[in-house]
């Protein structure tokens, strides 16, 4: 009998069990997937890496996760700084002096604060207009406005043309509603720089790395028992069999599926993605360009070959390119579950679950569709590790 089976061989299941392996325990790993690495998994195509389940930058500020993984790979230098394109212009992101010297031609932070600041303005008087009976309005300043709705919000904080030439199109489309029929909370800070910066995450540590994701993970399950193509729920006889064969399980499939769905299910955001291969050693010369118009269907290219600076492992130019349309979709039942909903129905709902789970302490429910949460790759690991030390009693 095993100490452990880890369902799941993505990076909360990898991490436990490269962990509970070294601390001298059994562990056999299964996934349903015919490869390991979850999410995060790559696959080779033409040499190029492509991120199958999207594109992942790992960044972090957490020096413990990051000297943590640099044991499995070495990681490259790539910093995200994605460009938008916008109807054929092109702006740099996240918002900073570049892009407000393309939009309005300022060249100093000073212009730039006062042109911001002027848009503002603009929409603050046009807003005491179309409000004028609210209370806010009757006040000299606008410190008391509150947006109805994202559209407000966002002009409120950024002035209207950055927000209809680099926010309005591109939201639409990842929440397949219209600004102003989406809440204003969903946009609390649209940060704005003033410096000539287009590092987009801005943290002490990020890059891909060199090995791919795939053969981080690979090393991390070094020594382990894995099995892919096998389905916790459904193959050989289904839980009770898998249950059977260890002291233990930690389980990073999704909890309400575990369940059966006897309380319902819960619900996520999905992406669509479209991959081509093309001929062409380079099709927009970028890692990420962002769509911000409405009329173009997908709301982001990723060509893949520019995580790796478009060289192959022996640092030879690769002739060809793979890029990948993402498409916001809705979610149902059976899709690839992606982003977790927090919204009241949701949270209640996972609740319950939480609560059945707890009547079992022979099963640990962990990572992104365990505990219904959406997780950044470094707050997994982190979670996987501080699971890893309650549990085995130490760090390893
Ligand atoms: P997963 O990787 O999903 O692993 C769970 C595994 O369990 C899967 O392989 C699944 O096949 C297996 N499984 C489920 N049920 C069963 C079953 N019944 N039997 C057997 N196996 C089963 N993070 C960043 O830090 N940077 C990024 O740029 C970034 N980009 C992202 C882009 C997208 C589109 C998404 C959705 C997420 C992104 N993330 C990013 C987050 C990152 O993907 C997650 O942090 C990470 O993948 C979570 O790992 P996990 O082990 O919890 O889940």
């Amino acid at each position: 009998m095993y100490d452990y089976l880890v369902v799941g061989a993505g990076l909360f299941g990898a991490v436990f069990a490269e962990q509970a392996h070294k601390a001298g325990k059994s562990v056999l790993v299964i996934d349903r997937r015919d490869h390991i690495a979850g999410n995060v998994y790559c696959e080779d195509v033409e040499g190029i890496k492509v991120h199958k389940y999207g594109a992942h930058i790992f960044h972090t500020n957490d020096k413990k996760v990051w000297q943590y993984i640099q044991k499995f790979s070495e990681f490259n230098r790539f910093t995200n700084s994605p460009v938008a394109n916008y109807k054929g212009e092109l702006y740099s992101l996240p918002f900073n002096m570049y892009t407000f010297n393309k939009m309005w031609g300022v060249v100093t932070p000073d212009e730039a604060a006062a042109k911001i600041e002027e848009q503002k303005d603009d929409f603050m008087v046009e807003m005491k207009g179309k409000y004028a009976d609210e209370e806010w309005a009757k006040a000299d300043d606008m410190s008391g406005f509150q947006a109805h709705n994202l559209e407000e919000q966002a002009i409120s904080l950024v002035g209207r043309d950055i927000y209809e030439k680099l926010v309005k199109g591109y939201t639409e489309k990842q929440w397949g509603r219209k600004c102003t029929e989406l809440p204003s909370f969903i946009i609390k800070r649209l940060p704005v720089r003033l410096t000539f910066d287009n590092n987009y995450f801005n943290a002490l540590y990020q890059g891909i790395p060199v090995e791919s994701y795939t053969g981080m993970v690979a090393n991390m399950l070094d020594g382990v028992e894995v099995r892919t193509g096998v389905d916790f729920l459904k193959d050989e006889g289904g839980k009770d069999h898998w249950k059977s064969l260890a002291k233990k399980i930690v389980y990073t499939g999704a909890i309400d599926e575990y369940f059966g769905y006897s309380l319902g299910n819960l619900e996520y955001r999905s992406v669509r993605f479209e991959n081509e291969l093309l001929d062409t050693p380079s099709y927009q010369g970028n890692a990420a360009v962002n769509y911000t118009d409405a009329e173009t269907p997908w709301t982001r290219i990723i060509e893949h070959k520019w995580f790796t600076f478009g060289k192959d492992d022996e640092g030879n130019d690769l002739p060809k390119t793979v890029i990948s349309r993402e498409y916001s979709s809705e979610w149902k039942l059976g899709d690839e579950p992606y982003y977790p909903v927090n919204d009241e129905r949701n949270a209640g709902l996972f609740a319950k679950y939480k609560e059945l789970a707890a009547s079992d302490t022979d099963i640990i429910f962990g990572g992104r569709l365990g505990e219904y949460k959406y997780y950044d790759m470094d707050q997994v690991i982190a979670r996987a590790l501080e699971v890893s030390e309650q549990e085995l009693g130490g760090s390893y």
